[in-house]
């Protein structure tokens, strides 16, 4: 998860689960699956009743490419979620949309903008031209600790920590050319949602 949350945020899982019992074999792959077991490249064996393979997942797009809308690691969608094509929109997983807080087209794969998306895009149907600028969020569970994230960072250049990963209670904020661009927290839920709505207001404020 160092991609997504960082360096330090991302030993302290990889730690939590080793606590619990879980061995990693980085930089490995599969090399078969048998009835029994699985064999890395390195030749290494693990015993095995059950196999998840979380691969990651791609847009299923041959759709949309048919019907002639305009592509780029997914759909792309103007700010009222509206493809190149006249009452065509696309929400969720497969919308590529501008965001006003980043700049950057962004697509995200989590359920509550998947939600919110689909909802706006069902009132631009009936014709109420409503920008999406919500901040995306996501939570992510192992065991009893949660980190709470709000913003999007695909990338950035500072990364800046207050509060305590052992004691399991810190604030992680990611900033891109000099602005917030995402905030992540454990044990502080209140400072997550304040910093939501506190990016929610300067997104409105760019938008005005
Ligand atoms: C293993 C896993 C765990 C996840 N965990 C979380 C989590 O903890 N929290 C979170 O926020 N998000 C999570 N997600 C992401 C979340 O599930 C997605 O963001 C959300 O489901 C996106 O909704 P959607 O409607 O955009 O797409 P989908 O839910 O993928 O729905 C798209 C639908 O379109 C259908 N479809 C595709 N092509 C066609 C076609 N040509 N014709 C007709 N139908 C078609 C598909 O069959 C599918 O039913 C997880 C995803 C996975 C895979």
């Amino acid at each position: 998860m160092e991609r997504v949350l960082g360096r330090e945020l991302g030993e302290f899982i990889r730690r939590l689960h080793e606590d619990h019992g879980v061995v990693f074999h980085l930089g490995q792959t599969a090399r078969s699956i048998d009835e029994a077991k699985v064999t890395l490249a390195d030749g290494n064996r693990i015993e095995a009743d059950l196999v998840v393979a979380g691969i990651g997942v791609r847009p299923a797009i041959e759709l949309a490419e048919q019907a002639g809308l305009a592509i780029d690691n997914g759909v792309l969608v103007d700010e009222l979620l509206q493809t190149n094509a006249p009452d065509v929109f696309a929400a969720g997983d497969i919308a590529r949309w501008p965001d006003p807080h980043s700049g950057e087209r962004i697509r995200v794969e989590h359920w509550v903008v998947a939600e919110r998306q689909g909802q706006t895009a069902a009132r631009n149907m009936l014709g109420f031209r409503e920008r999406f600028d919500q901040v995306p969020f996501f939570w992510s569970a192992h065991y009893d600790v949660t980190i709470s994230y709000v913003g999007h960072a695909s990338r950035w250049d500072r990364l800046e920590m207050s509060g305590s990963l052992q004691a399991r209670d810190c604030r992680i904020e990611l900033i891109a050319g000099g602005k917030l661009a995402a905030v992540a927290t454990i044990g502080r839920d209140r400072e997550s949602l304040e910093a939501e709505v506190e990016m929610e207001r300067v997104r409105s404020s760019n938008i005005a």
